[in-house]
């Protein structure tokens, strides 16, 4: 399909504006001299409204279009007390007069009591937002007891508000939602358009992937535009056949975005070979920081005076490096790297930030 095509199915679709777009794309050229390649940088991060956003904005903006048409009142979604996505679906559910609940999950051993506030916790403080923090142990994204007492807390805060008579939208981890994978569609569509006013036709886009809410409509652009860029997702968390986020969620996202799009949908192996994830940077766990996140977030710091962060963009910018140092990037190819945000997880508890300044 072309691009007016691909303008008109999604311009359709019921939307809340609220961040700033297109986001903008630039060169990284001291990062590019010093590996060879030529890096450029896509910014969710300053999606908007804020200083502090992410890639979760764009999700919030389609899923917020729908409710606000189908006069939902309150928006209760869920994630780690450090969560980037509950805090941009907090901003644009203010903006948009809905009431926003966040239902977070917090790793004692991990990351203490919950004595300070920090970070995007500190944020979303500050936007007085009702949260509800559950205490976990261990992996939080697939242990069953603990999903079991989180979707408790959301089933009986949704029906005492719906007992009011207000009308609930529960929002999945990530902004996990069908309403919202189309949005990164737009993200990719911005990138073509970038890269060929750059002078440069993109070999490679790089991100973070976590709950699988960007690569969907990115591949789903990408196919249905004909592009031959090739994705590279690095991982914050497992993604086998078997685990919570695994490749057959990202495919069957990917076929209902380009149904969305009333673009051709191929066989998933066709999809599915386009899923390339690398889960070597995890680390330890999730939100804890790694030593090759740390001296990748002081690497790009101390080339461009640009920030990513610790739980998702400085393991996301660890793999891309590792892949340029490898020769995983040929020498002299253009890259894009996808900067989802993570930037108020910089203020957060050291071992979530690692030590960056070392
Ligand atoms: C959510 C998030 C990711 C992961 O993206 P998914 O679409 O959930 O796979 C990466 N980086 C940041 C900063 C995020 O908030």
């Amino acid at each position: 399909m072309d691009f007016t095509d691909f303008d008109t199915a999604i311009d359709k679709l019921p939307r809340r504006r609220v961040g700033f777009y297109p986001t903008p794309f630039h060169a990284l050229p001291n990062l590019s001299a010093a590996y060879g390649i030529n890096l450029f940088m896509k910014r969710e991060d300053l999606a908007g409204p804020s200083a502090i956003s992410g890639s979760k904005m764009r999700l919030a903006e389609f899923i917020l279009g729908r409710a606000v048409e189908d006069g939902v009142t309150h928006v209760i979604t869920q994630g780690a007390y450090l969560t980037n996505s509950g805090l941009q679906f907090a901003a644009a559910c203010l903006s948009a007069r809905i009431t926003p609940i966040l239902v977070l999950t917090r790793n004692v051993t991990q990351h203490g009591e919950l004595g300070e506030f920090r970070g995007n916790y500190l944020l979303n403080r500050t936007m007085g937002v009702e949260t509800h923090v559950i205490n976990v142990t261990g992996n939080t994204w697939d242990a069953a007891e603990q999903a079991a007492r989180i979707a408790d807390t959301i089933a009986n805060r949704k029906a005492e508000l719906e007992a009011q008579g207000h009308k609930v939208l529960v929002v999945g981890a990530g902004g996990a939602h069908p309403d919202g994978f189309i949005a990164h569609a737009l993200t990719f569509r911005e990138m073509l358009q970038q890269s060929h006013a750059a002078g440069v036709d993109l070999d490679f886009a790089y991100h973070t992937i976590g709950t699988g809410t960007a690569l969907p409509g990115m591949l789903a652009a990408k196919l249905s535009l004909g592009h031959p860029v090739k994705f590279r997702s690095i991982s914050v968390l497992r993604y086998n056949d078997g685990d919570w986020m695994n490749p057959g969620v990202i495919v069957e996202r990917t076929k209902a975005v380009l149904g969305t799009l009333g673009a051709p949908v191929p066989h998933d192996a066709t999809i599915r070979a386009e899923i390339d994830i690398d889960q070597r940077f995890i680390g330890e766990d999730y939100a804890v920081a790694s030593p090759e996140s740390s001296a990748a977030i002081r690497e790009l710091a101390r080339a461009e005076g640009v920030f990513v962060g610790p739980a998702y963009t400085g393991k996301g910018l660890a793999g891309l490096l590792d892949h340029a140092r490898s020769g995983r990037i040929p020498a002299g190819s253009n890259v894009a790297f996808l900067h989802t945000g993570d930037i108020g997880n910089l203020f957060e508890i050291p071992q979530v930030v690692g030590h960056i300044t070392a």
